[in-house]
């Protein structure tokens, strides 16, 4: 069994701790990233939208409501596989107390703020040379539904009032920033300050700044911990052991388990979400698009185009959708764009959004004091990358590294 020594040692290497990785190697900070397979979580196959429009957490009065009423059904926006296990259901009663008015308030102020620093921050990276692929194209919600300018009206007003840029638009401007649009699509509402990017592409731009700065990647799989009274001293792969003055766990949707390994509970859930990639040579979608009436998102990628959906709790997760759920995004989407219709399959994905039950991030001190948890970002991990890292880092300085357990 070989011993590595760093000074921080990042368990989990997607979007999030990659970014974490290439923060503090930059700073001249020893680094050592362990994932048995770095960037093939969440951050793979996702929409990639950097939209602090969207920033609200999914614990409202509405959604809670919602839920309750089609509890069983499979065609829910939320649908709720069994069997439920004792963590999740323990999870939902979290978050049925996440959805207190005053508690939504103060959640979705702290999100939004968060997200939109984080746009800044994307643009600011590419500025000083570390490109991750933002584009700052805007995002385009369309509605298939009839005569419902006023509620969109409506609806755009309190996203405005909670801080976002946006303007309800009829089938004709919206025609104007997307060519093709579907016979039954009648207005909606556009976002002109969102972005997206490529989110398998970002991460690994990340990881790979991260090493050409000195960071290790080490790509087993932590499965055990040491502690020396209220420190973690190294963690465990099946080959080695890693010793480091500071950890940080950025798992995603697989913290409460990775938690359990380092004695500490961390309450995630993961929310499973699905995609589907098309080959797009000509480029049939000019920005990132939602389709409103079943939140089915549209992403232009280079030379693809990815349609994303999809929030199951519990079953049995794994990597594959079904066909029925890949066929039931297509379907959506096609009514959006028909052009879509005509694309060929490139690749089809499931992925699980780590889902705290507030809807606001895990990014602190957990358990031993040399432990920072940075995980939990449900479906705005991409959009809060930036400040999460700047977070972390901040915490990772200001502690006080001590020495390594050799
Ligand atoms: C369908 C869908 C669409 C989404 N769309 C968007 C979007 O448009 N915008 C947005 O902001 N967010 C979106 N999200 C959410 C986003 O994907 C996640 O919030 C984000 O990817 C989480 O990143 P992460 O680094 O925390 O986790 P991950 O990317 O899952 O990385 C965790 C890593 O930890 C590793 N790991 C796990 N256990 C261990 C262990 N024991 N030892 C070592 N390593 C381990 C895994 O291998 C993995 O690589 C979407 C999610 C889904 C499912």
């Amino acid at each position: 069994m070989s011993r590595e020594v760093a000074d921080v040692a990042i368990i989990g290497a997607g979007i999030i701790g990659a970014g974490v990785a290439s923060a503090l190697s930059r700073r001249g900070l020893d680094v050592i990233l362990l994932d048995p397979t770095p960037g093939l979580g969440s951050s793979l196959g996702n929409a990639g939208l950097v939209v602090p429009s969207y920033a609200t957490p999914m614990s409202t009065p509405g959604n809670l409501w919602e839920g309750i009423r089609s509890f069983g059904s499979d065609a829910a926006p939320v649908a709720f596989a069994r069997p439920l296990g004792l963590e999740t259901i323990k999870w939902l009663a979290g978050f049925a107390a996440a959805c207190r008015p005053a508690r939504v308030k103060r959640d979705t102020e702290l999100l939004h703020g968060l997200a939109t620093r984080s746009l800044d921050r994307y643009v600011q990276l590419r500025d000083e040379g570390l490109d991750l692929g933002v584009r700052e194209q805007g995002w385009l919600w369309l509605s298939t539904g009839e005569g419902n300018l006023e509620s969109l009206h409506n609806s755009a007003g309190r996203m405005r009032e909670a801080g976002a840029t946006c303007e309800v638009v009829d089938r004709a401007a919206a025609s104007e920033l997307q060519s093709g649009l579907g016979e039954r699509v009648s207005s909606g509402v556009w976002f002109p300050n969102e972005a997206f990017l490529d989110p398998a592409e970002a991460t690994r731009r990340w990881m790979q700044d991260a090493t050409e700065h000195g960071a290790q990647v080490i790509r087993e799989q932590v499965i055990g911990a040491e502690r020396d009274g209220n420190s973690l001293t190294s963690v465990r792969t099946a080959t080695r052991t890693v010793s480091a003055k500071q950890f940080v766990l950025a798992t995603g949707a697989t913290s409460r388990e990775v938690g359990k390994m380092l004695g500490v509970n961390i309450p995630i859930e993961p929310g499973y979400g699905w995609s589907v990639t098309l080959d797009d040579p000509e480029g049939s979608v000019d920005r990132a698009l939602m389709g409103m009436e079943d939140h089915v998102v549209i992403s232009p990628l280079p030379g693809r185009v990815r349609i994303t959906g999809g929030m199951r709790f519990g079953g049995l997760g794994g990597n594959n959708p079904r066909d029925s759920d890949i066929k039931a995004l297509r379907d959506h989407a096609q009514a959006v764009v028909p052009a879509l219709a005509g694309l060929k399959e490139e690749s089809r994905w499931q992925g699980a959004r780590p889902m705290t039950a507030s809807g606001v991030p895990i990014i602190k001190r957990i358990g031993p004091g040399n432990l920072i948890v940075a995980a939990g970002h449900g479906p705005l991990g991409i959009t809060l990358a930036p400040t999460t890292v700047d977070s972390t880092v901040d915490m990772i300085q200001q502690g006080r590294l001590g020495s390594p357990v050799h």
